[in-house]
């Protein structure tokens, strides 16, 4: 695989870390520092191009979400402290962490589109893959990589295909596109396991009918098993689609070390896995791959997986095991 020409593109805002829980909870600023040491592992002689977040407009965000949602969600978080639903808080700051991650995923999408960079990396919290049209759920409010996804097409893209591999389904994600052509949603994740749905059954409907492909994988997966699911099944569907952008939930929970679920990748798991899409998008003629930072809670298995999905991005190869 040749070496990109074009810089690789960082979206980070301190002010992500202004959004915490009250009590301790897995998602917490500690995760960014993690991926920060990642990429600094990784980046130190390299070339990248860092993008500045900023917040969301209401029309990028109605794309993916339902405007009666977003006006309860604005009041609700003027509260101060709370939950949205049971695990998804909300501190003062919450507010401005949010809007910025939503916008920071569609300035990743423009830098690439753009042609200031070919492949991207956006560390974003809250993350966004379970927010639904009209629901907070799972840590998630706005739906990160589905506001990318909307501004892509909006700009004139015909077909957006979205990976994810984060270990829990994409429920959100896979919500919103049911039933648009223009998105493939693929998504790797264990299963059973929260939320619940993503059974392989479940495919997309009317328009969208076989434009979501889930792919579950039984607890104790490890690389091998993965590697299996990327040649047999990922892949082609994305060959078969032809997307004009590829864009990744690249959740990191499906680490081994990870204490939500009991899938069993390493960090090298994510390098091959990255360096498969590189190749995909290089093989589609236009390169243009935006990774975005979604679950993940073991802190040295985000360090680690950080550090081997910018490598990828970057031109180092790593294999799919198996
Ligand atoms: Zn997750």
């Amino acid at each position: 695989m040749k070496l990109s020409p074009l810089p690789v593109a960082i979206v980070d805002d301190r002010r992500f870390d202004q959004h915490r829980s009250a009590e301790p909870h897995p998602e917490r600023p500690e995760r960014l520092a993690a991926a920060r040491k990642g990429l600094g592992a990784a980046m130190s002689s390299l070339q990248h191009l860092e993008v500045a977040a900023r917040p969301a407009t209401e029309e990028e965000l109605l794309r993916a979400h339902a405007p009666e949602y977003l006006e309860r969600l604005k009041q609700t978080l003027t509260r101060g402290w709370g939950y949205l639903d049971g695990d998804t808080y909300f501190c003062p700051d919450t507010r401005e962490a949010a809007w910025l991650a939503a916008g920071g995923a569609v300035e990743l999408c423009d830098a690439i589109l753009d042609g200031r960079a070919s492949r991207g990396l956006a560390l974003l919290r809250p993350p966004g893959h379970h927010a639904c049209r009209s629901r907070s759920m799972g840590f998630c409010l706005l739906n990160n990589v589905a506001v990318a996804a909307g501004a892509a097409l909006d700009r004139g893209l015909d077909r957006v295909a979205i990976v994810d591999w984060d270990v829990h389904h994409g429920n959100g994600t896979q919500e919103i596109f049911y039933e648009d052509e223009r998105v493939l949603f693929i998504s790797t994740h264990q299963w059973p396991l929260y939320p619940g749905t993503g059974s392989a059954r479940e495919t997309g409907s009317g328009k969208g009918a076989g434009y979501t492909l889930n792919v579950p994988m039984p607890p104790g997966a490890g690389p091998e098993a993965y590697g299996e699911a990327f040649r047999a099944v990922v892949l082609p569907k994305l060959r078969e689609f032809e997307a004009d952008l590829v864009l990744v939930s690249s959740g990191l929970d499906a680490h081994r070390r990870d204490p939500l679920a009991e899938v069993q990748l390493d960090a090298e798991a994510f390098g091959a896995m990255t360096t498969a899409l590189c190749r995909h998008v290089d093989e589609l003629g236009h390169g243009r791959l935006g990774l975005y930072l979604e679950g993940g809670y073991d802190l040295d298995a985000i360090e680690d997986s950080t550090a081997e999905i910018l490598g990828a991005l970057l031109g180092r190869v790593r294999d799919l095991p198996g």
